[in-house]
């Protein structure tokens, strides 16, 4: 903690007077009008306040010992406090001191009300202590304006956070008021709960007591002035508790309160807003966590809502990677299987008739002078004709086999379960479809064959079965061609 010295106005000396002599429960009345008279200004205002619609008097007074009888010496008390210190902070303060006025006038109805609550014998004695608890901030905001200003904007932090937050730029205000009461020689029962209000277990055990009623005062104070409803609620509630009062009764002590603080307001001549009730408290609070509640089912609807999206996305991208997929293995012209794929198929296959002891059949299929067709009728001409051939081979084929081009116009099919002379009778239908089919393209009729090579696949367990049937196959093709074309060969 910063042990830097504020230097503290000096106090007109009658304040400091004024508070001695009322901690002493002998005063007398013409003990303290005898000093309140020494100062004119004062006496003005003690007048002043005594003829206030506060007091409602019928006939005005106006001799200051009969005001401090009709007030009461710790009213003038308080009264003397207010007017005293009012001279620390200039009128046109960054700080709004008409704030700083109800701050410390909450902080002192609420330590009144506590005190009587508690059946303490002098409730006013404890209205002056919560006056004084913030009293030191004055002198700082007096100091300068940077300071007053940066007060101002932790006012209404809680009491811990406000207090944390004055040391690191000064001092709390426990301390500086400490300081300056002692400077005052304010007597110790002020002093010394006011030094410990935010830590009441270190105060000395005659204090302990009103340290403690001051922080709870403070929490009090905090519900009304701080944002945060729901916590400040929670705080009170557990100072009330350990002051061993009852909870529930928290909304008539914040009328109380509130009937105490506009009163000295009055009284004291400083201007106060309207006080909130503790109905409006609790629905703050309740709403705080209603609107808490709604914000997490609403963060849960998002999250719902992007946990959905993310689903959809990956729906999306597994579609789009099915979709690549697929395109990889087809060819873009016929739409059949391509290479790749007929690779894959053709592993699959012999994997399965390894597996099911079953017979596996090849045909490979090769377009026959299909160079004429292109020479002789363009290019696309021949891609009609081998969209043509694909259509032939996806009826003709069962849904079983698997038919692909395998580049330009050659084509295989797979026949699953299919002995040689089964596969013999397919490639055949095939031939016979090819032979048949109509191609119909710009207004003509073309027409083409194919030759066939035809192979069983011998034991597919073995390493790179497939290339040796393509081999067979192929030269079975070959065979097929040389034999004159639109026929078909079968591999021994
Ligand atoms: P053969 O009966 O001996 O097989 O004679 P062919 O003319 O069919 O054989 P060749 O291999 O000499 O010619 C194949 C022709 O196929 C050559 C090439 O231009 C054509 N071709 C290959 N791929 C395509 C294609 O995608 N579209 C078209 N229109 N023609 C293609
Ligand atoms: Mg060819
Ligand atoms: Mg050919």
């Amino acid at each position: 903690m910063s042990t830097k010295k504020i230097a503290l106005p000096v106090p007109p000396h009658i304040v400091a007077k004024v508070i001695s002599l009322a901690a002493n429960p002998d005063c007398s009345v013409p003990e303290i009008s005898k000093i309140l008279r020494a100062d004119p200004v004062l006496t003005a205002q003690i007048l002043k306040a005594v003829n206030s619609p506060f007091y409602g008097l019928r006939q005005k007074i106006s001799a200051v010992d009969r005001a401090v009888a009709f007030m009461g010496i710790r009213a003038v008390r308080n009264l003397v406090l207010c007017l005293g210190v009012q001279g620390l902070a200039p009128p046109k303060s960054p700080y709004p001191l008409e704030l700083f006025w109800e701050f410390s006038l909450r902080r002192a109805g609420a330590a009144k009300c506590l005190s009587k609550r508690l059946g303490l014998p002098e409730p006013d004695e404890m209205f002056t202590l919560g006056l004084c608890q913030d009293l030191g901030l004055l002198a700082l905001i007096g100091e300068n304006s940077e300071a007053a200003q940066k007060l101002a904007s932790f006012a209404r932090l809680p009491a811990p956070e406000r207090l944390a937050a004055e040391r690191e730029m000064s001092l709390g205000h426990d301390v500086l008021s400490t300081q300056m009461f002692e400077e005052w020689s304010f007597p110790e029962g002020i002093v010394e709960p006011v030094r410990f209000h935010h830590d009441p277990e270190a105060a000395p055990e005659p204090y302990q007591a009103r340290a403690r009623i001051c922080a709870a005062a403070e929490a009090i104070a905090d519900m009304l002035e701080v944002d945060d409803k729901r916590l400040t609620l929670d705080v009170a509630n557990a100072k009330l508790e350990e002051l061993g009062l009852n909870v529930q009764d928290m909304g008539t002590i914040l009328d109380d309160v509130s009937e105490i603080v506009t009163q000295a307001a009055e009284m004291l001549q400083v201007k106060v807003g309207r006080q909130p009730s503790y109905q409006e408290i609790a629905e703050a609070a309740s709403q705080g966590l209603l609107a808490l509640n709604l914000s997490y089912q609403s963060l849960t609807e998002e999250l719902q809502k992007s946990l959905g999206e993310q689903q959809k996305l990956a729906q999306r991208l597994e579609q789009l990677n099915k979709d690549l997929e697929r395109r990889a293995m087809t060819d873009e012209l016929t739409g059949l299987p391509n290479r790749r794929a007929f690779d894959e198929a053709v592993r699959r296959e012999l994997e399965r008739a390894k597996r099911i002891e079953k017979p596996l059949c090849l045909l490979m299929l090769d377009l026959d002078k299909f160079k004429i067709v292109n020479d002789t009728h363009g290019h696309q001409a021949g891609d009609a004709v081998l969209v043509e051939v694909a259509a032939v081979l996806r009826d003709t084929c069962r849904a079983c086999d698997f038919a692909a081009r395998l580049g330009g116009e050659e084509f295989v099919v797979i026949l699953p379960h299919t002995p040689k002379d089964g596969a013999v009778v397919a490639a055949e239908r095939i031939r016979q479809r090819v032979e048949e089919v109509q191609i119909r393209y710009d207004k003509k009729i073309l027409r083409i064959t194919v030759s066939i090579g035809v192979a069983e696949v011998k034991d597919p367990g073995r390493p790179r079965a497939e290339v040796a049937a393509m081999r067979s196959a192929d030269d079975a093709l070959y065979e097929a061609k040389e034999k004159g074309r639109n026929c078909i060969v079968a591999a021994d």
